[in-house]
């Protein structure tokens, strides 16, 4: 999995992962799977502040983005910055999809979804699972 040049800063093995990540977190985060709908921690969470990475912490989406999509995922319309994640082309169950990493350690997010028509300043829909997330609340965010 780690492909030189593929700009992640976070390199470990997959034993490390193994060790580091809960089952389900690592089947999301390092297997590309996908939580079950409406069963995540965050799909329905209007809390501020500042979703990061669950693997390596860093700094993804932010409550400001983030919408209520009732697709059963946290669901944002843009990343904190572009950079922080990356985009691939996913063409598994037979539909072309594009999945959505962390730039950092190159863990699965979720996917992105274009056009759907949702009232949201990029129309583009961030369909991440609550699992490869971790909410840093706003009012824990002095540091
Ligand atoms: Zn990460």
């Amino acid at each position: 999995m780690n492909r030189p040049g593929s700009g992640s800063d976070v390199i470990k093995s997959d034993e490390q992962w193994r060790q580091e990540l809960s089952q389900e977190e690592y089947h999301v985060l390092r297997q590309a799977g996908t939580e079950r709908a409406y069963t995540g921690e965050y799909w329905d969470s209007h809390q501020e502040g500042v979703y990061a990475c669950r693997a390596c912490g860093a700094e993804l989406f932010t409550s400001r983005e983030k919408f209520d999509s009732h697709c059963g995922w946290p669901s944002f319309f843009a990343p904190l910055a572009e950079g922080r994640v990356r985009y691939l082309k996913d063409s598994t169950l037979g539909m072309e999809r594009v999945e959505v990493r962390c730039a950092a350690c190159d863990s699965h997010l979720g996917h992105v979804f274009e056009g759907e028509g949702y009232d949201t300043p990029t129309d583009q829909r961030f369909c991440i699972n609550s699992v490869s997330l971790r909410l840093r609340p706003a009012e824990d965010q002095q540091a």
